[in-house]
């Protein structure tokens, strides 16, 4: 049970992750989680290095589509800043938000990967849904009261996949 809420893998940030080895790897569509994933929680304005990152995306032929619980005009201007589609209001971590996500995308379960900061939301809500998962380092402290108490219990998760990767 406790493995529904490890992630496939679990790196810094989403710039570890090389667009070209997805695509040699299958991969033909991302589900994005916003805050703390590819933008501050407190940040409003897309950077470059964000956007040539999305860009290297398109590039390789993989999609993109941003899947966020929030519901502000900021959320759907970095949407189309970045010129990616969009699900908002997507109650993570159930199954149904994932599945909108991958009907945008018109990719399968075993071509699309998820990609966000919080275990209880993007990875539990990822793996329920099937799909293969990586957990980035959050980019700020700027968080919301229950996502800092949830903060908590991922450390302890995160304790026994280290475990678990150790013994493997
Ligand atoms: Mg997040």
């Amino acid at each position: 049970m406790l493995s529904k809420f490890f992630p496939g893998a679990f790196i810094k940030s989403i710039y570890d992750i090389d667009p070209a080895s997805l695509k040699a790897a299958g991969i033909k569509g991302i589900i994005l989680d916003l805050d703390n994933t590819i933008i501050a929680r407190n940040a409003s304005t897309v950077d470059e290095d964000l956007k040539h990152w999305v860009g290297r995306l398109k590039q390789e032929g993989i999609k993109a589509c941003i899947l966020s619980n929030n519901w502000k005009l900021r959320v759907s201007s970095i949407a189309s800043q970045l010129n990616i589609p969009l699900v908002a209001r997507a109650a993570k971590p159930y199954r149904g938000a994932f599945k909108r996500a991958m009907s945008v995308l018109g990719t399968s379960k075993g071509e699309t990967v998820v990609i966000g900061d919080q275990i209880f939301t993007d990875i539990l809500g990822g793996n329920l849904a099937g799909l293969k998962t990586i957990l980035v380092v959050p980019m700020s402290n700027s968080e919301a009261i229950h996502t800092k108490l949830l903060r908590h219990f991922e450390r302890w998760i995160l304790k026994r996949w280290n475990e678990r990767a150790t013994i493997e």
